[in-house]
């Protein structure tokens, strides 16, 4: 279902009204987490200047130790879902309960399957009965024919408004937090239809890369970026020093506009 043999053209996924596919570089930005009311407005705020169309924001956020900030839960959603009402920006969140999935779609714009759940089978068929577009991001030691596997199963319950995000894979490298694979981008829309995006923030961990690794991802065609910013990030809940400040995505919005859509 998600193969180019028997869809040879590109497919655009649209996201409340918001286009991401083969005829634009969308950017979708916002807080790594939804921590207070104040600070995801200011991030959708900064995200909605900057040029961004979609704001992302997590309000499940099971960590790698279970002693870090976990997220708000639904008071996140509810959160994310009064900023739409004030910035217009529709909304991107992941969920990671198969049980939660109707909870987090009556909010979501786009449901986001992260990197850890990228094989949980029994959330992705949840996923792709919820009637929302997801967010598929490749699991961390995934193959690429192993992620695209894993959008088939969404697919095979009749939704087909799926988007790719390369996120970084684990290798023997550690002076960036997972390495981005730039590859995934044309290999994967070679053999999908599926719109290919590409998360410099979770992949470098560092905010000094997400610029270079955006310029990277528009160089290979990626049809958009997904972005961590934050108004505070010495604050910050949860990965911080990969979140950028308004100056700096001001700066990655202007040079993500010097590009022309590669087609
Ligand atoms: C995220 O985007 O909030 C996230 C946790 O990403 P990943 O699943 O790629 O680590």
């Amino acid at each position: 279902l998600v193969s180019r043999e028997n869809h040879p053209e590109r497919s655009t996924v649209r996201v409340g009204g918001v286009p991401i596919g083969p005829d634009t570089v969308t950017l979708i930005a916002g807080p790594c987490a939804v921590e207070t009311p104040q600070q995801t407005l200011e991030a959708a705020e900064m995200a909605k200047a900057a040029g961004a169309t979609l704001l992302r924001g997590g309000a499940f956020k099971p960590r790698t130790s279970p002693y870090a900030f976990q997220g708000l839960g639904e008071e996140g959603l509810r959160i994310l879902a009064d900023v739409r009402e004030k910035t217009g920006l529709p909304i991107v969140t992941e969920v990671v309960d198969a049980h939660d999935v109707e909870l987090v779609a009556s909010y979501a714009d786009m449901l986001q399957i992260g990197t850890r759940n990228t094989q949980n089978f029994a959330l992705l068929q949840a996923v792709g009965a919820a009637g929302k577009p997801v967010m598929l991001k490749r699991g961390m030691s995934g193959t690429i024919e192993e992620w695209l596997m894993s959008a088939e199963y969404i697919a095979q319950r009749g939704n087909l408004d799926i988007v790719l995000c390369e996120r970084g894979i684990r290798t023997f490298e550690t002076a960036t937090r997972n390495t981005l694979d730039v590859s995934a981008v044309p290999v994967a829309q070679r053999l999908s239809h599926l719109p290919v995006i590409i998360d410099p923030s979770h992949s470098g961990g560092r905010r000094d890369l997400v610029l270079p690794l955006t310029r990277a991802a528009i160089a290979v065609g990626a049809d958009g970026v997904i972005i961590d910013v934050h108004p505070h990030p010495e604050q910050a809940l949860c990965d911080g020093p990969q979140a950028l400040v308004n100056g700096d995505l001001r700066e990655l919005a202007r040079v993500m506009r010097q590009f022309p859509p590669l087609l």
